[in-house]
C-alpha cells in the first residue's frame, strides 16, 4: 500500500524528521486560506500515488493567497498519469540549496534491506549514474549503527550541521522502515536550506501482508472499482491495456494465456484467475464482471483439474441466456469433466476449443487483431 505524500510526512514527523510547514486541501477555497496561513510563497502539490508529479506539472508555486486558489481550481479533479487528484498539499516554499536522495527499500536479490543515498536527488534515481550511488546493505539483525550513517554523510561530501541532521535522518527513516514493515522509505529530494534539512517529498510503500498488524496507519485504498468487486468475489484480477478479457484458471495457466495472446499479435485488456475451484456461481460473476469491463473479445481458458470444466460451461450458458453478449467468446476447456462440459456448450450452439493455440489465435482475430 502506498501512502499519499502528506501522509508520509506527517509519519516523518513523528519520527523527527523535518518536513516544510503545510496544509491539505481539498478545494480552491481551503487552498486560497491555507496559502494565507502559510505566508505566500507557497507550493502545490497534486496528491497522487504516482511519481514524476514535477515534470507533469504537478507541483507549482503561487506567490498570494489569490494565485494559490487559481493554481488549486486548475490541478482539483484533474487527471495525473491516470490519478485523479482530490487533495492538493500546500506547503512553504522552501529555499532549496541543495537536493539530496535518501531511501531504504527491500533489495530481494540481497535478501536484506538497502539503504540508498545520492548527492543528486530530485530526479529519478534510476538516473544517477552508478558510481554516484552510496549503498548500504543493512544487517537486519544489528541495523543502521551511527557509524554507517557517518560514513555516508561524508560519501556524500556533507559536513557540519547539514551532515549531523542525515545522520540523525537515516536511522529515522530506517526506524520507520522497520516499524511500518515498508517496502519503501524515500525522501527524494531531501533538501538542504541553509543549515537546515527538511523532506521535502515523501514516498512510503507499506507491505500489503503486514497491514493487518498496521492498523494505525492510514488506509489507502488503490484498487479500482472492478478491482475491489473482484477481489469480493475472492478472484485475482489486473488490469492491463489490451482489448482483450483473459479468464483463465491458475496463475501458470494465466500467464501463458497471456503470452500467447501477445505471441500472436493481441493485447490482454486485464486477466482473471479463477484459481482452483471456482465453482459455476462464481464463475457466472467472474464472466459479468469482465463483460463489464468492455473489451473487444474474451478469451476463457480453462485446464480443468479441480476446476471441473462442465462448472465453467454451465456458468457460461447461464450468462448467455440471461443476457446479450456483445462480444464474440472464445472459449477453450480441457480436463476434468471436459466431455460433459463440451456436450453443454455444444447444445446451446457454442463450439469449444481443445487446443490452446489455436483459441488464442481465434480470440486475438475476433478482437480485430493488434490492439
Ligand atoms: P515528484 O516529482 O512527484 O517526485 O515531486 P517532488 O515533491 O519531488 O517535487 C519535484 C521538485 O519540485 C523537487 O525536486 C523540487 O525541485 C521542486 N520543489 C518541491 N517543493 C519545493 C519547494 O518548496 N521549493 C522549491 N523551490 N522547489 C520545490
Ligand atoms: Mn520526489
Amino acid at each position: 500500500m502506498k501512502l499519499f505524500e502528506y501522509m508520509g510526512k506527517e509519519l516523518f514527523a513523528k519520527y523527527g524528521i523535518r518536513v516544510p510547514r503545510g496544509r491539505v486541501v481539498a478545494s480552491a477555497e481551503e487552498a486560497a486560506a491555507a496559502a494565507a496561513e502559510l505566508g505566500p510563497p507557497v507550493v502545490l502539490k497534486a496528491q497522487v500515488l504516482v511519481g514524476g508529479r514535477g515534470k507533469a506539472g504537478a507541483v507549482r508555486f503561487a506567490d498570494s493567497a489569490a494565485e494559490a486558489g487559481t493554481a488549486a481550481a486548475e490541478m482539483l479533479g484533474r487527471e495525473i498519469k491516470g490519478c485523479r487528484v482530490e487533495r492538493v498539499l500546500i506547503e512553504e516554499k522552501l529555499r532549496i540549496d541543495r537536493e539530496l536522495y535518501l531511501s531504504v527499500a527491500v533489495d530481494g536479490g540481497a535478501r536484506r534491506p538497502i539503504l540508498l543515498a545520492s548527492a543528486h536527488g530530485g530526479v529519478d534515481i534510476e538516473e544517477v549514474p552508478e558510481d554516484r550511488l552510496v549503498r548500504y546493505h543493512v544487517d537486519p539483525s544489528v541495523g543502521v549503527l551511527p557509524y554507517v550513517a557517518r560514513e555516508v554523510t561524508r560519501r556524500l561530501g556533507l559536513s557540519g550541521n547539514v551532515a549531523r541532521e542525515v545522520q540523525r535522518i537515516i536511522p529515522a527513516m530506517y526506524r520507520i522502515f522497520c516499524e511500518k514493515d515498508a517496502e519503501l522509505v524515500e525522501i527524494n529530494p531531501l533538501v538542504v536550506c541553509g543549515e537546515e534539512v527538511l523532506a521535502a517529498d515523501a514516498k512510503v510503500t507499506v507491505d500489503d501482508e503486514a497491514l493487518f498488524r498496521q492498523k494505525d496507519l492510514p488506509y489507502v485504498e488503490e484498487r479500482t472499482a472492478v478491482e475491489r468487486r473482484a477481489h469480493e468475489l475472492g478472484l485475482s484480477y489486473v488490469e492491463l491495456d489490451g482489448n482483450i478479457s483473459v479468464m483463465a484458471n491458475g496463475a501458470g495457466m494465466t500467464m501463458a494465456t497471456l503470452d500467447l495472446i501477445q505471441a500472436y499479435g493481441g493485447r490482454p485488456a486485464n486477466f482473471l484467475d479463477a484459481g482452483g475451484g471456482t465453482g459455476e456461481e462464481a464463475t457466472a460473476q467472474a464472466l459479468e464482471l469482465l463483460l463489464a469491463t468492455g473489451p473487444r473479445a474474451i478469451f476463457i481458458n480453462i485446464f480443468g483439474g479441480i476446476t471441473r470444466c462442465d462448472d465453467v460451461a454451465r456458468a457460461f450458458v447461464r450468462v448467455k441466456e440471461s443476457r446479450e453478449i456483445p462480444v464474440p467468446v472464445v472459449i477453450r476447456l480441457v480436463g476434468t469433466n471436459e466431455e460433459q462440459a463440451l456436450a453443454i456448450l455444444r447444445a446451446a450452439g457454442i463450439e469449444a476449443f481443445r487446443n490452446m493455440e489455436e483459441a488464442a489465435r481465434k480470440a486475438v482475430e475476433l478482437a480485430g487483431g493488434e490492439g
